[in-house]
């Protein structure tokens, strides 16, 4: 549409146009209830139809096996930082973190005051460029850590996991921040302990977060848990404890409902990884002008980033990439630079756009 910009923000991030057309279609009256969505009480039986539809969907696109709760939370992926270690942890308990970009970091110094973590590889020193191999990390890992932590993808950095690793304790769990590549490629749930995401980037709006829990690691959380961090809490009552984010509940739903129309997420990881190919390319092609800091083997599918060899142009990239309908293309403050997110709802379309651009700008200043 005319109106609308080609939006690379990474998050709260652009939606498909479809699902925000149906959603503004049902805004003042969904179906035959005489009131929005925003308006239904979350336990009346028309919410209770949109948050089971949102979640059989959602088992349906990433094949979530039965043995796994599905939770619909609040707090961002920010709160799960704690609420992990105060489910499955004593505070004596010890716990392995890989830290490959900043959300990883966030995540390890929030669990410090809940449980005893390590840091068993950081990616800092080298500027969060890498991830480690699987055999360097089956040397690194405490045989008696209760959980592996990840985050499958940087945001801010753009190193993204390609696949899994495995916890060394046979009775340890994978734990996976999947925020910014949740449903952008299938995965193999049955790998992990836990899986949670932020809705903001691939699936919905701000508001809630998706918990992905094996259901046997359920119900040892410690005392001083807050009631809205138990899991058990949660589960029990099916997300709806208290008020839950319902119309950001909703929104998911219909993303969902859109994934599943495009065939499921093995259409969508070849829609995703088309428009990264010609992203990096783009890059890779330019003769030094574009650079990606990022291993090729671990550049992300969502996250792009890269600077420019002269790097006083990148303010003016930023402005003219604005002028035509290209925008939040500033990379993250602690990095600096450009950084082009290109979650399951940016269009080929507007790749493209972004690539002809960078040409034309290379064109014009080298
Ligand atoms: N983890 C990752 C990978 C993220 O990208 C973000 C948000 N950008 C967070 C965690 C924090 O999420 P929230 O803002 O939902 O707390």
């Amino acid at each position: 549409s005319p109106d609308r910009v080609f939006n690379f923000a990474p998050g709260p991030a652009t939606l498909p146009e479809t699902v925000l057309k149906k959603a503004e279609s049902e805004l003042y009256v969904w179906r035959d209830s005489g009131m929005s969505v925003m308006e239904m009480s979350h336990r009346g039986k028309d919410f209770l139809s949109i948050i089971q539809k949102a979640e059989s969907d959602l088992r349906t696109l990433l094949d979530i096996p039965e043995e796994y709760h599905v939770l619909f939370l609040q707090g961002g992926a920010t709160t799960q930082f704690a609420a992990l270690p105060l489910n499955l942890c004593k505070p004596e308990d010890q716990v392995d973190y890989v830290v490959t970009g900043s959300w990883g970091d966030k995540a390890f110094k929030e669990a410090q005051k809940f449980c005893t973590p390590n840091v068993i590889w950081s990616g800092k020193s080298e500027k969060y460029t890498k991830i480690p191999s699987f055999s360097e990390l089956d040397q690194l890992q405490n045989p008696h850590a209760r959980y592996l932590h990840i985050c499958s993808n940087e945001t801010i950095h753009g190193v993204e996991f390609k696949d899994y690793p495995t916890p060394k304790n046979p009775n340890g769990v994978l734990i996976a921040d999947m925020s910014s590549n949740f449903c952008s490629k299938p995965v193999d749930v049955s790998r992990f302990g836990v899986i949670y995401a932020g809705a903001q980037k691939n699936v919905g709006p701000s508001g809630v977060t998706i918990v992905i829990i094996r259901k046997d690691l359920i119900g040892n959380a410690q005392d001083i848990t807050p009631v809205m961090l138990d899991y058990k809490i949660q589960a029990e009552n099916n997300s709806l404890y208290n008020t839950p984010p319902c119309y950001a509940i909703y929104m998911c739903g219909l993303v969902f409902e859109d994934l599943l129309e495009q065939g499921g997420l093995k259409e969508v990881e070849k829609k995703n990884k088309k428009k990264a190919e010609i992203l990096y390319n783009a890059i890779e092609e330019s003769n030094g002008f574009y650079r990606c800091p990022v291993e090729k083997s671990v550049r992300s599918l969502m996250n792009v980033p890269f600077t420019l060899e002269k790097s006083e142009l990148e303010g003016e990239f930023i402005k003219e990439a604005a002028k035509e309908k290209m925008v939040q293309l500033k990379g993250h403050r602690s990095v600096g630079g450009m950084r082009a997110s290109i979650y399951n709802a940016m269009s080929l379309a507007g790749v493209e756009k972004l690539v002809a651009f960078m040409k034309d700008f290379q064109s014009r200043h080298a």
